[in-house]
């Protein structure tokens, strides 16, 4: 048995690499920064982390990491409920919740598990849950695990979610979901008009804004902050401590009191899991009160995003538009985005390239992530680096103007 099972996943690994599609990891040797050292010594300028705000390795938040594990030690080694909530846990989730103008707050070991321990608890088989179809994958996962009435709609198409929201109506809840910035196109979900619609429909809107706390708005605040509708009462959030926000781990999900108390009595990521590091927790709250005295980092951040986004632009290539510092650059075809990829390595420039599955057929492309932690010369090292590989390929739109 063991042997027959051993000798399939050697067959689907071969598939998998015979069909382009072999995740290699890259080994890097310094930490996670701008700029890293692979294991083979280069030094590369990395423009693909999701180190949005480049506090994973910031000097402040090295010392507020040194003095938490001295204050409240290394790990837990308990599940919140026996004897894993120190004071700094409660600490956080009340800061978060404050930062995001919701009653209260949740932690959880990711946002993987946020998403995976919301839906079950809350929503059974009498109940309807209407999903962005692009929605990130522990969302997806999250709603299988209830027995309620899936409807999927076009991605950010609001006719098809009101079309559906119709035809849930008969449903004891309805909980509209969606990511508040999809990850591979750097595009919004309209959470005003969405939100609008909920309300029409007396539904719930749950928004996963991984890509967006700390950063997008006005004050960092995320999404819905950028939509105006920050504080409305039948909005549900969850997010991730592992991207803009010290880019550690943890993950929660932050909304209406009772809502948030039920998850602590039923949730079960939350329930059967160990509690969060205090060294991660301690942080974490470090960073909330860092990002509540000053926007420094998030108007950094958007003044790079414009930076590179017009550099690249001029250049010819054929980027997505926005303002989201993910930027894609489009190349359509699988080959050449890895090829171009590989070309930019050997500048000095670390990104990735993406095709299908990851993203539809025909759609391949580079995507780009900016970072506060980015200087002006570093941008445009890799606007210089694009423009020479793109060049090279022959792929820009006209010859940039000299
Ligand atoms: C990254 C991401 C997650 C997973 O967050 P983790 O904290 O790393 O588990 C969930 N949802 C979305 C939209 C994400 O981008």
């Amino acid at each position: 048995m063991a042997k027959a099972l051993i000798e399939w996943a050697k067959a689907q690994l071969q598939d998998i690499e015979a069909a382009g599609l072999y995740k290699h990891e890259r080994l890097i040797d310094s930490p996670q920064s701008v700029e890293i050292t692979l294991a083979d010594g280069q030094k590369v300028l990395n423009f693909c982390a999701n180190n949005y705000l480049g506090l994973a390795s910031h000097p402040r938040i090295i010392e507020a990491a040194h003095r938490a594990l001295d204050r409240w030690g290394y790990g837990m080694a308990s599940v919140r409920f026996i004897c894993g909530t120190q004071t700094i846990h409660r600490d956080l989730e009340r800061t978060i919740a404050d930062f995001l103008h919701c009653e209260d707050s949740i932690l959880y070991a990711a946002c993987f598990d946020a998403n995976g321990g919301v839906f079950e608890p809350l929503f059974g088989a009498e109940d309807a849950i209407l999903s962005d179809e692009l929605n990130h994958a522990s969302l997806i996962d999250g709603i299988r695990l209830t027995k309620a009435k899936r409807y999927v709609y076009k991605h950010l198409d609001l006719a098809d979610l009101e079309a559906k929201l119709q035809e849930a109506q008969s449903a004891r809840f309805r909980v509209v979901v969606t990511d508040g910035v999809f990850s591979m196109d750097g595009d919004y979900a309209p959470l005003d008009k969405i939100l609008s619609l909920c309300e029409a429909y007396d539904a719930l809107l749950l928004v996963d804004d991984s890509h967006a706390t700390g950063f997008v708005g006005p004050t960092g605040r995320g999404t819905p902050e950028k939509f105006g509708v920050l504080g409305k009462p039948n909005l549900l959030l969850t997010s991730t401590l592992g991207k803009a926000l010290g880019g550690a781990m943890g993950g929660f999900v932050a909304g209406p009191a009772p809502i948030i108390a039920l998850l602590r009595q039923r949730s079960r990521p939350y329930l059967f899991s160990n509690s969060l590091s205090p060294v991660v927790v301690a942080t974490a709250k470090d960073i909330f009160s860092w990002l509540s005295e000053t926007t420094e980092l998030r108007d950094r951040l958007e003044a790079n995003t414009r930076r590179f986004r017009e550099g690249l632009t001029r250049a010819g290539f054929d980027i997505k538009p926005g303002d989201h510092p993910i930027v894609p650059i489009m190349l359509y075809d699988a080959v050449l985005a890895h090829r171009m990829a590989e070309a930019l390595l050997q500048e000095g420039i670390y990104v990735i390239g993406f095709s299908y599955p990851v993203v539809p057929r025909g759609q391949a492309r580079i995507r780009v992530q900016l970072s506060a932690a980015h200087t002006p010369q570093h941008i445009d090292q890799a606007i210089e680096a694009f423009t020479k590989v793109g060049r090279n390929l022959g792929i820009l739109r006209y010859s940039p103007v000299s």
